[in-house]
């Protein structure tokens, strides 16, 4: 079915014309996925300075990030939000590689960015990457590295463990959820070793995920760890589908 509908995807775009993913309005000529007004209320919400001390707090307790970056807030129901949930669960993978842009867009100057050595976006369980077809994340890596002309690897951390969905649980829950979910792939150490990483995901909710990626690459030699989100999302507002 993914096949067929992938070859009827001309055909079908030209009986229904698209519509932005946000307002479902019909798109003007030119405009792709989301429309000019809905993007600019998107980046109408970037992260304001107060928000990015927050964004740091969620690191500071466990000491493995040393250094975090988010675009927009995420808010729920926001333009944001179905822009996310398009790139995550309806295909539209070129959402990230745009996302990606705009996050590197602002961090291109930052000179602390400039001595990264890799990008490395959160894995997905294979079992979970086969029925998605894709890891949203990679797209966002690529876009981020299209701007700041930093490599990234999918192949230098793996998710050993399927982890439940964390929609429904607190921080302690989270924590433990992920506890152990990723390995390096002793094929990439030298990736590792004694190297600045970002790692890079859509959301951060509570950053028990990134938290528990950055430890264990630390545990094999990796000198330092930033983290990089599209959005970054208020623990106590955040429900339903994006978190991770
Ligand atoms: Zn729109």
């Amino acid at each position: 079915m993914k096949f067929l509908s992938e070859l009827f995807q001309p055909l079908i775009d030209f009986i229904y014309p698209s519509v932005c993913l946000s307002c479902t309005k019909k798109l003007p000529d030119g405009e792709q996925l989301i429309c000019k007004s809905c993007w600019q209320k998107v980046q109408r919400a970037a992260l304001p300075a107060e928000f990015e001390k927050e964004l740091m707090s969620k690191f500071s307790i466990d000491g493995y990030i040393s250094k975090a970056f988010s675009s927009f807030y995420f808010e729920e129901g926001g333009v944001l939000q179905s822009i996310i949930y398009a790139l995550k669960y309806d295909g539209k993978k070129s959402i990230g590689v745009m996302l990606g842009k705009c996050v590197g867009e602002l961090i291109r100057n930052d000179d602390d960015f400039g001595l990264v050595d890799i990008l490395i976006p959160v894995p997905l369980h294979k079992t979970k990457q086969r029925e998605r077809g894709y890891n949203q994340s990679d797209y966002i890596c690529r876009g981020i590295s299209q701007m700041i002309n930093i490599p990234f690897r999918t192949d230098i951390l793996k998710r050993r463990k399927y982890t439940i969905s964390q929609t429904q649980l607190n921080r302690e829950e989270r924590r433990q959820n992920v506890a152990g979910a990723f390995k390096v792939n002793r094929r990439r150490a030298e990736l590792v070793r004694g190297k600045i990483l970002v790692l890079v995901d859509d959301v951060i909710t509570t950053g028990s995920t990134i938290n528990e990626c950055a430890k264990t690459l630390l545990e094999n030699g990796a000198r330092n760890i930033y983290a990089v989100s599209v959005a970054v999302a208020a623990w106590k507002t955040m429900s339903g589908r994006c978190s991770s």
